[in-house]
């Protein structure tokens, strides 16, 4: 019988998460019951999300709870089935959590769709982060040629996807990154007419600088001062599509827009959203995803870490800016 491996969550933070909050663990590999199937994970997702779940605070989504898995989506194949549609060597994707190895029932899994790209990219900007990228993009800001749109964490799994959906609308994008090698890399290879490093000095003048028309619609991912530089800068009828706030995530101060007033005089709408609620999107958004990456009109980076054991350090080095493009932990 395989080992299986993984991580609970032991305690919630306090502050900032560390790796006490999480427990090691090694058991047999669990048995799939009737109408159930052992996959075996090939990539693991660690995603900002998570950090959300550790905490008991009231939120859109059940915390995790202590001494149960890690809540996480993972890609991977069919090892056992007592499922007559599903084989032993399917590839899978589903929320098999911080472990080697998961039972799941049907309903809870997805066949991966025979796309030529690699099955990881199926938790990235084929999978949750691109959907929610289209989402944004495509149902809340609709972007126009020639407006200016500003994405926040521009070169990670979500925003990296946004600038490049809203290039192809005819918007002119400008990234918001942490350092050089990532602004380079957004206007370089992600095709975005600018990039401005959040962790400069000079960065509310950059900013200025590379939005010189203001900014029509504005992707947010981060809050914080960054957020707040970038408000000040929208257009009369701007919208903002408020898609995350990870600079608070870890319990800073929490982004506040300083002046309502703005919302008023300059007409703007400003929408939070969740990618869960938005389900009858999914299949669109990632066939369209996947003709876009088959077409090569789609790229990104990955960030991935090598084994289980590596998955809470990866993961904290994600709710700092330490991963570059789509944070994962290979399995295999
Ligand atoms: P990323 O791959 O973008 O990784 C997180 C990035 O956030 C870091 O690399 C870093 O980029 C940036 N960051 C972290 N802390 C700060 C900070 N204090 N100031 C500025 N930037 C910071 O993650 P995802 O693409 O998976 O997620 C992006 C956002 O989208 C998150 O806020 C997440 O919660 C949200 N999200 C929301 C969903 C929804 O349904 N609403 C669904 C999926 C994601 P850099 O170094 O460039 O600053």
């Amino acid at each position: 019988m395989p080992i299986n491996k993984g991580f609970v969550l032991a305690s919630r933070p306090r502050g900032e998460a560390n790796v006490g909050n999480f427990r090691f663990f090694e058991a047999p590999a669990p048995q799939p019951g009737a109408g159930e199937v052992l996959v075996r994970h090939h990539y693991l997702s660690l995603d900002p999300y998570m950090r959300g779940r550790m905490d008991e605070s009231r939120s859109y989504a059940a915390s995790q709870k202590l001494d149960e898995v890690m809540i996480g989506g993972t890609v991977g194949e069919v090892v056992a089935s007592n499922d007559s549609a599903f084989a032993v060597g399917d590839r899978v994707v589903g929320q098999g959590g911080w472990q080697l190895y998961s039972v799941a029932c049907a309903a809870d899994l997805r066949k991966l769709p025979a796309a030529k790209v690699p099955v990881q990219a199926f938790l990235g900007a084929l999978g949750m982060p691109g959907v929610t990228a289209w989402h944004g993009v495509n149902r809340i800001l609709e972007p126009r040629a020639e407006q200016t749109l500003v994405v926040s964490a521009a070169t990670g799994a979500v925003g990296a996807v946004v600038g490049q959906l809203a290039k192809a609308r005819g918007a002119r994008v400008v990234g918001i990154a942490g350092g050089a090698e990532k602004c380079g890399y957004a206007v370089a290879s992600l095709g975005f007419d600018a990039c401005v490093d959040h962790r400069s000095p000079a960065f509310e003048a950059d900013l200025a600088a590379a939005t010189p028309q203001g900014i029509d619609r504005l992707f947010e991912n981060v809050g914080g001062a960054p957020f707040r530089a970038s408000f000040r800068r929208l257009n009369d009828f701007g919208r903002v599509a408020i898609c995350g706030l990870i600079a608070s995530y870890e319990g800073a101060a929490a982004t506040t827009i300083d002046d309502m007033r703005l919302v008023l005089v300059r007409r703007l709408m400003v929408q939070g959203f969740i990618v869960m609620d938005h389900m009858e999107d999914w299949p669109r958004a990632i066939a369209e995803l996947a003709a876009l990456a088959e077409s090569g009109r789609l790229t990104w980076r990955e960030s991935v870490a090598q084994g289980i054991e590596s998955a809470p350090e990866a993961f904290f080095g994600m709710l700092k800016g330490r991963n570059f493009g789509k944070q994962l932990v290979r399995l295999i």
